[in-house]
């Protein structure tokens, strides 16, 4: 239901927008077609993605021989669904059954990595699980102190150096700390100064070296935080830090502030990078694991 609740913008937009196109044109034809992909693209849902699916669409209304725009209504969400379900396993999260899970954050200023890493360290403390925070930001003014306060809100530790330090050396101590407090999942922040990118993938590089060295099947996650708002920003900010860092998930924020909610749908089917983390919300429950069937379904209702 809070699911539902965060998607309403995009749900309401969408749904709006499908109704009143399958009852102006009763009929699947080109204009239809046409109708259809223009309001897709206007969800965010991505030029690719999108005639992608048409032609799937097209295929589907030739071999099944559907003429009635309702019918094919039903099949939308079911291909969209099956869009979203490239790989299906590597949806979760991977969290060690033994020994320290390691996950670093990566993703520009503003996108909300603070925010999501205090509700993931929620969500694991809820689980019964011991967490440890590294304030691996310490060029930004404040996110130390930020990071501080949802560590307290979560009641998990953190583990900051001073401000301006070298971020490799908080996260070398955070894996120390970690260790000997036998913590299960440790949750590094990282600067997201796009200034300097050459500066910044190197300094990603050293703290993932670092990571790889004091825990060997690390880092377990390399979550990449992007701004469900920006749209296309944020598809291209995926293709800059999947070229430099290798990403193995993506945690979309701010989707309750969207009515282009579609981009999940772009960043899934157009990057090789599955969505784990949908944030939906300000508040420390507000972030949800991603479930294909539940996101298109709740497009849909
Ligand atoms: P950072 O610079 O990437 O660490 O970004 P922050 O974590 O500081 O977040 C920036 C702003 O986005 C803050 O005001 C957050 O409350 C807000 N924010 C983060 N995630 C969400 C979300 O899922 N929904 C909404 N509505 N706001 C969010």
């Amino acid at each position: 239901e809070k699911f539902k609740g965060g998607l309403e913008k995009t749900r309401t937009s969408f749904s709006t927008k499908m109704n009143n196109l399958v009852k102006n044109y009763r009929k699947v034809d080109e204009d239809f077609f046409e109708e259809l992909e223009e309001l897709l693209i206007s969800a965010d849902v991505g030029v690719a993605t999108v005639m992608d699916l048409i032609d799937v669409l097209k295929d589907e209304a030739r071999t099944r021989n559907i003429k009635d725009t309702k019918e094919l209504q039903s099949v939308i969400s079911e291909k969209l669904a099956e869009l979203l379900h490239k790989s299906e396993e590597d949806g979760s999260l991977n969290v060690q059954e033994d020994g320290l899970s390691v996950f670093l954050f990566v993703g520009v200023n503003g996108v909300g990595k603070t925010t999501t890493i205090g509700k993931l360290a929620h969500k694991f403390k809820q689980e019964g699980k011991k967490v440890v925070l590294a304030a691996g930001d310490t060029f930004r003014a404040g996110a130390i102190e930020q990071l501080d306060v949802w560590g307290e809100r979560a009641g998990v530790d953190v583990i900051k150096h001073q401000a301006g330090s070298d971020p490799a050396a908080v996260v070398f101590d955070a894996v120390q700390s970690a260790k000997s407090r036998q913590a299960d999942i440790l949750l590094c922040d990282t600067a997201g100064r796009l200034q300097n990118k050459v500066n910044l993938m190197n300094e990603l590089e050293k703290v993932k070296r670092v990571i790889q060295r004091e825990v060997p099947s690390g880092p377990h996650e390399v979550i990449l935080v992007l701004d469900a708002t920006t749209g296309q920003n944020a598809m291209s900010q995926a293709k800059q830090f999947g070229q430099s860092t290798d990403v193995s998930g993506i945690a979309l924020t701010k989707l309750d502030g969207t009515a282009k909610g579609g981009i999940v749908l772009a960043i899934r089917h157009e990057l090789d990078i599955p969505v784990k983390l949908v944030g939906l919300g300000e508040q420390i429950d507000d972030l949800h694991e991603f479930d294909a069937d539940t996101f298109v379904y709740g497009l849909f209702s």
